[in-house]
């Protein structure tokens, strides 16, 4: 009879008794870590950070400045136990820890490992584009802080994120931060190219139909993107002007405009 496991070697019970009462558990995976921030004031609010960059992501938005942690296992990652380990010694210094990507909850093991944050008596936070709805409910109630990057409207996510039904998952998402009733941040990076002024305004009004009050627009980075074209085409200072902003403002009344 085949036992319903395997050792890792693929052998039976390694001494040689009755295998069909034996009950194996697999440890669980550990986070998989592509990279950390020891202490960071911008990505969580007011607070004294340290940042988990979570490797991998099932998008592959053209813009990511971070193209290294997309794959599901990096080149040199980071031993989150170590990284445990670490803040057990900072944890006077430190207010928050924030889980970002990456996608975190392309991840089984970021429960655990949120559980083991609180465990130290930090907050947590959560970076987040909403690729994974179910994971995200299920850590939700565990997380001080959410930020969400809402990448365009619905019907355009897929020309930001390259992948279809992407923007399904992202807008369910997004129902959930926002029934959660968690502190959070919505936010969106502005191309002229990926996200271009008609579809803000369509993401506008898409967040005001759900209640948003308050929206960050931050524009296009080209450090650590690998797309040549799209960094060609980036416009040089600002990218939104004041009329645009106006129009925008219409629906959603506060617009952070980051530099
Ligand atoms: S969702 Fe974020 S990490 Fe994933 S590809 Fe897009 S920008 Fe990069």
């Amino acid at each position: 009879m085949v036992p319903p496991y395997a050792f890792l070697d693929g052998s039976d019970m390694p001494d040689g008794t009755d295998s069909s009462v034996a009950v194996t558990v697999a440890p669980p995976l550990p986070l998989r870590v592509g990279g950390f921030v020891p202490f960071t004031t911008t990505d969580y609010p007011d607070a004294l950070a340290a940042v988990v960059f979570c490797q991998g992501c099932p998008w592959r938005c053209a813009y990511c400045h971070n193209p290294h942690l997309q794959p599901p296992r990096g080149d040199a990652e980071d031993d989150f136990a170590r990284i445990l380990d670490w803040l057990s010694t900072r944890r006077r210094l430190l207010d928050a820890v924030v889980f970002s990507g990456g996608e975190p909850t392309a991840q089984a093991a970021l429960g655990r490992a949120i559980d083991d944050v609180r465990a130290q008596g930090l907050l947590v936070g959560l970076h987040t584009g909403g690729a994974y709805p179910r994971r995200l409910a299920s850590v939700l109630p565990r997380v001080d802080w959410v930020g969400f990057d809402v990448k365009a409207p619905g019907d355009a996510y897929s020309s930001v994120t390259s992948v279809d039904g992407s923007g399904r998952a992202a807008l369910a998402s997004l129902d959930l931060v926002l029934a959660a009733g968690v502190a959070y941040e919505v936010r969106t990076t502005v191309h002229p190219q990926l996200t271009p002024a008609a579809a803000l305004m369509r993401l506008a009004g898409e967040l005001a139909s759900r209640g948003v009050i308050r929206w960050a627009l931050q524009p296009f980075r080209p450090t650590g993107c690998a797309d040549e074209a799209l960094v060609a085409a980036a416009p040089r200072g600002a990218t939104l002007d004041d009329a645009l902003l106006t129009r925008l403002s219409a629906r959603v009344p506060i617009i952070d405009v980051r530099g």
